[in-house]
């Protein structure tokens, strides 16, 4: 029938975002996803590349443990000047 479609059966894979012609699959969640459609991560001495949507979510799960390793580490520091000023008090 008409070109267009011919080359749609042709494709093979197809972006799971936009449905463009797939570049490659996500390194994280193997699905097909275009160059448009995904980001370029380096991991040790080989770059890969992710879907936008693991991107986000490693980012938020990323931001996720940093706030809470930095409410950690306050109340630990809360937690030393407390007994350090109860140390003075006593030994005052
Ligand atoms: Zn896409
Ligand atoms: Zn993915």
């Amino acid at each position: 029938m008409s070109n267009l479609q011919h080359i749609d059966d042709d494709s093979g894979a197809r972006c799971v975002h936009c449905g463009a012609k797939a570049a490659g699959p996500c390194a994280s969640c193997h699905s097909p996803v275009c160059g448009d459609c995904s980001t370029l991560t380096e991991g040790g001495v080989q770059v890969w590349a992710i879907c936008l949507a693991c991107a986000n979510r490693k980012g938020r799960s990323l931001s996720g443990a940093w706030r809470s390793l930095v409410l950690w580490l306050a109340m630990l520091l809360a937690g030393i000047a407390l007994v350090t000023w109860l140390l003075e008090k006593l030994l005052s």
